[in-house]
């Protein structure tokens, strides 16, 4: 399983992150290197790491062409589904969430949207636009709720052209821990409390 992820950074996350100014699988390592240096446990690391997985996973030779299509709004559901055969849910819900968590952000705090790339505010109009306070609230009650809001908050800030971040395999240890406490079934409760 860590090899076919090197192998997605490897390969289509080398492409471009369409609008972006850094490539994808920079994009998701400068994710993963910021929630490391905010002292975030390993699975939230690795769910910063892995967010846009769903952009490379199936994304063909090439993962722009998956980019391309830009009613992807569905690529943190990708993700997570394909991550979770293998990874506990503190990984994969706050994956999964990472463009909720979006579109909450923009709903609850203001000056948020205006912060936002210009190709994420692009893709916010088919992710759904922002949270109906009743969504705020369902959203709120999640349990990944507050993890995936922090994974949010490192995605936004990962797109520094300027920033080289570690390679891939100086996360490897770290996916390799915790695959191995789910095949050991040492699953974490997981959530960071609010
Ligand atoms: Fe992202």
């Amino acid at each position: 399983m860590i090899e076919e992820l090197g192998d997605l950074f490897a390969g289509p996350g080398a492409g471009e992150y369409l609008g972006e100014p850094v490539t994808i699988g920079v994009h998701m390592r400068q994710a993963g290197a910021l929630a490391e240096a905010a002292g975030a446990p390993e699975a939230l690391v690795a769910a910063a790491l892995l967010h846009d997985i769903g952009h490379l996973h199936d994304a063909g030779p090439s993962g722009a062409s998956a980019l391309a299509d830009t009613v992807d709004a569905r690529h943190g559901e990708r993700g997570a589904n394909w991550l979770s055969g293998w990874f506990p849910d503190a990984v994969t819900e706050p994956v999964r969430l990472h463009v909720a968590a979006k579109r909450y952000l923009c709903a609850i705090e203001p000056g948020y949207y205006a912060r936002l790339s210009d190709e994420s505010k692009r893709t916010l109009a088919v992710q759904g636009g922002p949270m109906s306070a009743g969504d705020v609230r369902r959203f709120e009650r999640g349990t990944f709720a507050t993890d995936a809001v922090a994974v949010r908050r490192w995605d936004d800030q990962a797109k520094e052209p300027s920033v080289a971040p570690p390679e891939f395999g100086h996360f490897a240890p770290l996916l390799a821990r915790l695959l191995t406490a789910r095949l050991t079934g040492q699953n974490e409760p997981g959530g960071t409390a609010r």
